[in-house]
């Protein structure tokens, strides 16, 4: 059975990066029938930003791919925090150091950073010298004796296998040639990032790492690992980094990459996962407005490529828009955008409501489909263009007439309009028809001036939805009503 994992450091919160990567691996494990782990990577103490992991996974929560086990939710391999998995690193620590593949080092951190000092003077990349793989066993007993601290490093052989990634193909990195060897302990007993997601792989019984492109180099050094443990590895797929649309880094400095902040702004989950997929591969075909099932049924691994994806931002309203109208038309999610939205209406005009039945489900339904397709975001039906669908505009008799002398005809023709499709649906195909036959019978005011004037008197706007629409919306009732008030 397939079982993948998201790990991520919650030394921060989750970014678009990192949504990207937990999506695709909720999408391989839905395709294949199998698991999605959320595992919390906390072993770097020092930066640890608190809140972090529970923010993580109310944001995959949000983003509608909870994971099926997690700190949050529990499952049969946890726990899912490396904070409280020590023993078991030690473990592999302890195995690694009786089999020779490990080995305890004492250098001082002065040391270490002389060594680095020496190595960038000489314009060298810093490694360390591997000093400790030498220690007599007298002289490591001598320092366990004495409590010296230290850490525990991995003996790097060289001749690491080729291995075949998922996405990249066949990969190798020399890496003993490249690095010293590497730490597998700290000296506070917590483990690194390389022995702690080998050994949790191993025993969560991870079946695929999809993870950023970024651990490409790393994984010749886990499978090392895994070989001195003597375990069998998983498969690895490497997924390309995603980057702004100029080819520069994602960065996290920049506010707006912060999954909470799209939230926080109305982006509907479901368009922000569109966008992160998008952009990058793995699809058959490229579309947008795919919703969640579309996105597992379509996502297929063979076709990751392996360069990077550029993600516009600026498209992002589009994509809203595309993913607002499929809500708008779903019965269910529709109750939910007319609640949220009766939300923001009492926000902002509140006090200023006259008309309760403003806030009634079957008006706002009624705005919500009309603007469908128009806009991106439910909160931009109570920004000032849209504020006459909940309060009166207050327009007076003067500015009509300024347009044209014969702005009493007009409110009276259309009055008259109105009456006579009392009890009629209106549509805006028939209103609209309707109001050019009208305008007709104004003698001297032009067809754009007549719909200038009762935009303006209906919603005190100069700009707008369609008048037909604005009619429709405001039905026949408070379209006379808005009419003879500014003929008063
Ligand atoms: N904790 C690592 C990160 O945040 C996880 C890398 C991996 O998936 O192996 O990038």
């Amino acid at each position: 059975q397939v079982r993948v994992r998201f790990a991520p450091s919650p030394t921060g919160f989750l970014h678009l990066g990192g949504l990207r990567t937990a999506l695709y691996n909720y999408l391989f494990a839905k395709k294949y029938g199998g698991s999605f782990i959320l595992r919390m990577e906390d072993t770097d103490q020092n930066r640890l930003v608190p809140g972090a992991a529970d923010a993580i996974e109310d944001m995959l929560e949000w983003a509608g791919i909870p994971p099926d086990e997690s700190p949050r939710v529990g499952g049969p391999v946890g726990p899912y925090l490396q904070s409280q998995r020590l023993g078991l690193y030690s473990e592999a620590a302890q195995t690694l150091l009786e089999s020779g593949h490990a080995y305890r080092c004492f250098c001082s951190a002065q040391r270490l950073e002389l060594l680095k000092k020496e190595a960038l003077r000489s314009g060298e990349t810093p490694r360390y010298d591997n000093r400790c793989r030498h220690l007599q066993p007298a002289q490591l007993a001598d320092r366990l004796s004495r409590g010296t601290p230290h850490v525990i490093r991995f003996r790097l052989e060289p001749g690491a296998e080729p291995f075949q990634d998922l996405v990249f193909g066949r990969n190798r990195h020399e890496v003993s040639a490249v690095e010293g060897d590497p730490v597998l302990m700290k000296a506070d007993g917590f483990p690194t990032y390389h022995l702690a997601n080998v050994v949790d792989d191993r025993h969560m019984g991870v079946t695929h790492v999809l993870r950023g492109a970024e651990w490409l180099i790393s994984t010749s050094k886990h499978l090392l690992l895994y070989r001195a443990l003597g375990w069998t590895p998983p498969a690895f797929g490497h997924l390309p980094l995603l980057l702004n649309r100029d080819g520069a880094k994602l960065s996290k400095r920049q506010g707006d990459i912060f999954v909470q902040s799209f939230a926080r702004r109305g982006v509907l989950p479901e368009a922000l996962l569109d966008i992160v997929t998008n952009c990058g591969s793995g699809f058959e075909g490229n579309r947008m407005g795919r919703n969640l099932d579309e996105l597992i049924a379509e996502f297929n691994e063979s076709k990751i490529t392996t360069h990077s994806a550029l993600l516009d931002l600026d498209k992002l309203p589009e994509f809203n828009r595309i993913h607002l109208l499929q809500r708008i038309d779903d019965v269910e999610r529709c109750c939910h955008l007319v609640e949220e939205l009766r939300e923001h209406i009492i926000q902002m005009f509140g006090p200023q409501i006259q008309e309760k039945d403003v806030l009634d489900e079957d008006y706002i339904q009624r705005v919500l489909h009309l603007r469908k397709g128009h806009i991106s975001s439910v909160r931009e039906l109570v920004t000032p263009t849209y504020a006459y669908l909940w309060i009166r505009p207050s327009v007076a008799r003067q500015q009509l007439d300024e347009l044209t002398s014969e702005s009493a005809t007009i409110a009276m023709l259309v009055i008259e309009l109105m009456e006579a499709g009392r009890g009629k649906a209106l549509t805006t195909d028939w209103l609209g028809a309707e109001l050019k036959a009208m305008a007709k019978k104004v003698k001297s005011t032009k067809y754009s001036t007549v719909m200038k004037l009762l935009r303006l008197a209906l919603s005190g706007q100069q700009q707008g939805p369609s008048v037909a629409e604005m009619m429709v919306s405001l039905g026949s009732g408070e379209t006379c009503q808005r009419l003879q008030r500014v003929l008063q």
